[in-house]
């Protein structure tokens, strides 16, 4: 059998140490998340940027470097290749007229959490789960549910019961078996591991406690350097909840720059939050390396409500090592931001795409960012999944039906 992946290992975040990649893994002996290794001169000889661009337009083009190796065992939905689009008026009026957007909206489930289902689900089935078993704050959980149906697999899926209501109605229509929790997404993760430890042919995929859920999300890093030519922006802003796709977005800069597929500089990378949730950003401006729960951690951007994240030290060494920065912005600025960016440019954003709109603007108006860089904000879903951060008021009626 052809093998469709390079994937050679795992090594723990933490110590370096190496483990099995073929075989059902959890977190490290040390208890720190694993990364999946590749051998990279194999990937390098057996494929280039330029054969990529003729392949479907999904995250799977970039298979050598994913974990799945049996191309028969991916299950997909044409997850990838979301647009990166321009924002000339929004960008304007920010003062950075080289202003971007990764457009995760347009992704099966509407949210980003679609790449790390794809890839963690196809792996797991690939490697013999029957189930997969997750605490979530919605949008994870409604994306796992899905694709562990599309792949025949079950799903157990515990989020608190403050999570966006469309996500509950996405895990239930899926097929999962679905538990609310009166509590935060700690306390549904406690529930959850109690339950796989007690329950056959069922994985704990809680985030960064599985390692391929990354290794999907790692793709909206190879996409951007893509559709940009092969070529990094100055500045990529990312809303940070577990951190695994800030994580992943710096492991996919460091696999291109060793394929010899980017060269340059490394893009700055912020870790934007809620000020309501906000330990990266207290740890950074405190020159910590791992973070600290705030207390009462409340935000209406639910994606990035993770008051104390495993791979906490990992988000902080992407923002050490890149010369970025970590950024809070209230929900009212936040939302102010999702306003003005659908009446600037026509897209209705997530509430966390949102804050790195708002960031940008904190950024550029504190001179971190300058007017002439090439700047991405991550929006990580669509505003459809949270229909209430509008408010459609006051009615418009057709009086005696005519429109004046
Ligand atoms: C989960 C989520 C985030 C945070 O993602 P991490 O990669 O875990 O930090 C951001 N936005 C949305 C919409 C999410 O669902």
């Amino acid at each position: 059998m052809p093998d469709h992946s390079t994937l050679s290992h795992l090594e723990c975040s933490r110590e370096g140490t190496r483990h099995d990649a073929d075989v059902v893994q959890g977190t490290s002996p040390a208890g720190a998340p694993l990364l999946a290794r590749y051998d990279l001169d194999r990937a390098r000889s057996s494929v280039t940027p330029a054969e990529i661009a003729g392949r479907p337009p999904d995250l799977w083009r970039y298979h050598e470097l994913l974990p799945v190796r049996d191309p028969a065992q991916v299950v997909t939905m044409g997850e990838g290749m979301t647009p990166l689009l321009p924002l000339p008026r929004a960008g304007a009026r920010l003062g950075l007229p080289r202003l971007l957007m990764k457009d995760e909206g347009l992704i099966p489930t509407g949210a980003f959490k679609a790449r790390g289902a794809a890839v963690g689900v196809s792996r797991a089935a690939e490697l013999g789960v029957r189930a997969v078993a997750m605490p979530t704050n919605g949008n994870a959980g409604a994306a796992w549910a899905c694709y562990a149906a599309r792949a025949g697999l079950g799903a157990l899926i515990a989020m608190p019961v403050d999570a966006p209501e469309i996500t509950r109605r996405e895990v239930v229509v899926s097929g999962a078996e679905l538990y609310l929790v009166d509590g935060l997404i700690g306390d549904a993760g406690r529930l959850v591991a109690d339950a796989v430890a007690r329950r056959s042919g069922y994985q704990d995929t809680s985030t960064l406690r599985e390692p391929y859920r990354l290794e999907g999300k790692k793709t909206m890093g190879y996409e951007i350097a893509e559709q940009l030519g092969w070529r990094a922006p100055d500045v990529i802003l990312y809303p940070t909840g577990g951190g695994v796709g800030i994580i992943a977005i710096h492991k996919a800069l460091q696999e291109m720059r060793e394929l010899g597929w980017l060269t340059g500089p490394m893009p700055r990378l912020v870790a934007v939050q809620a000020a309501g949730c906000a330990p990266i950003v207290d740890a950074f401006d405190a020159g910590l390396r791992t973070s600290e729960a705030p207390a009462d951690p409340h935000t209406v951007a639910f994606g990035i409500t993770v008051p104390k994240a495993l791979g906490d030290f990992l988000v902080l060494d992407a923002v050490y090592a890149t010369g970025g920065t970590a950024v809070a912005v209230t929900d009212d600025e936040l939302l102010a931001a999702q306003h003005a960016l659908a009446r600037d440019e026509g897209t209705w954003i997530c509430p966390e795409g949102a804050a790195c709109v708002a960031a940008a603007g904190r950024l550029r108006e504190s001179g971190w960012l300058d007017g002439g860089d090439e700047v991405v904000v991550l929006n990580t879903g669509s505003g459809l999944l949270y229909p209430d951060t509008v408010v459609a008021e006051p009615p418009v009626l057709a009086k005696d039906g005519i429109i004046p």
